[in-house]
């Protein structure tokens, strides 16, 4: 069956186009094109709203009671079902520091899961869909790492990164690092080699360790200030590296409670449209009442939008919807520019594809002119907002 979707205007890293007719077909853009051909055939309009890809999350651990380590379609499914209905189409499964064997377990698991995605399905409900695999851990700093349980830091290890990799089988797409462990540059250079890409945080590094970690390629921040060694005018440290580097993404949690609006803004013009990566490290509670929830192996109360174990912020329940309406709020950016925060910034940064063209699965999402999720729509099927 033909579907047609059309809005004021369709956005895409590639340009505005005005008044687009998308056509859909077998879950996929069939065309994109200027006219109205048909009314006969099943329309979902939006006046007045842009049309853009959904989402993509680069870092993500989980929602709806659930834990991406869980790795069970049971737990995958009601993730993608909420996922999808708050814009987001794909996301990388992001682990957190565990045993060694508890880590190796979840990553073949996810691996499984996301080369079979049609495991996924759960009748014709939308499901945002894991596509490859982001390790917060385990080489991490103790000074900086927040809820990470300590007693399953490693410094960095190319045979442990390699059991990990071959876990994945070749969906290993993204190792958050601290630059100043010994060992730190070798493994980004490493796994840089391998098609992974390095991020830099949980870190309290200078900013020469930072470099030399930079310079062995590594591509992003992880969440960018927190659990990171704070701007000094005689030490930069790292992050004033990822704040000048202009080659270098870099992720931040933008809901208002792990950074600063004056530091949001800050963030947007060091990084700008090119490489600011909006994320939301969002938990299992994301969705949920308030309560008790799990993060990897640990407990974490969550109450009044605020994740915390320990005494620590322990990820978010934040999405990428709202995190779009804070941004656009905090800083007063077009709409325009910050969608490439959402869409093509992540998917770049990890070496994928964001374009909305012929072919490819029709995922996307309708925003208003203020920033809010208006439709969601996940391989041709809409989500309930
Ligand atoms: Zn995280």
């Amino acid at each position: 069956m033909r579907t047609l979707v059309t809005a004021a205007r369709l956005w895409s890293a590639e340009g505005i186009v005005e008044n687009p007719v998308i056509e859909i077909e077998d879950n996929r853009i069939a065309a994109i094109t200027r006219t109205k051909e048909s009314w006969a055939t099943p329309a979902h309009n939006f006046p007045g709203a842009t049309l853009c890809p959904a989402f993509f999350d680069v870092h993500f651990h989980g929602a709806a009671g659930h834990d991406v380590m869980e790795a069970k379609p049971e737990a995958l499914q009601p993730i993608g079902a909420l996922l999808a209905r708050h814009g987001t189409a794909r996301y990388l499964a992001t682990t957190v520091t565990a045993p060694l064997d508890a880590t190796l377990r979840a990553v073949s698991g996810l691996a499984r899961l996301i080369a079979n995605p049609a495991s996924l399905q759960s009748g014709k409900q939308p499901i945002a869909r894991p596509v490859g695999i982001h390790l917060e851990g385990p080489f991490l700093s103790h000074e900086k790492k927040g809820v990470q349980p300590a007693e399953h830091l490693r410094t960095p290890d190319i045979a442990v990164f390699d059991r990990l990799y071959e876990a994945a089988e070749g969906h290993l797409h993204l190792i958050t690092l601290a630059p100043e462990l010994p060992g730190a540059a070798e493994l980004a250079a490493h796994a840089t080699a391998r098609g992974v890409r390095v991020s830099m945080g949980h870190s309290n590094a200078t900013a020469v360790e930072t470099q030399a970690v930079l310079n062995a390629g590594a591509a992003s921040a992880t969440h960018t200030f927190n659990a990171m060694r704070p701007l000094d005018h005689r030490e930069p440290g790292i992050l004033g590296l990822v704040l000048t580097q202009d080659q270098l993404y870099a992720e931040l949690i933008c809901d208002g409670i792990h950074v600063a609006p004056d530091m949001v803004r800050l963030w947007w013009k060091a990084k700008g449209e090119q490489r600011g990566i909006l994320v939301t490290d969002a938990m299992s509670a994301t969705g949920m009442p308030d309560g008790e929830y799990q993060l990897g192996g640990f407990a974490v109360q969550v109450a009044n939008g605020r994740a915390m174990a320990r005494g620590v912020l322990a990820g978010s329940v934040l999405t990428q919807d709202r995190a779009l309406t804070n941004f656009l709020e905090f800083t007063g950016a077009p709409l325009e520019k910050a969608l490439r925060l959402l869409t093509t910034n992540p998917v770049e940064m990890i070496g994928m594809t964001a374009a909305l063209a012929e072919g490819s699965p029709a995922d996307l999402v309708a925003i208003d002119a203020d920033g809010r999720l208006l439709a969601s729509m996940i391989e041709g099927r809409l989500a309930k907002i």
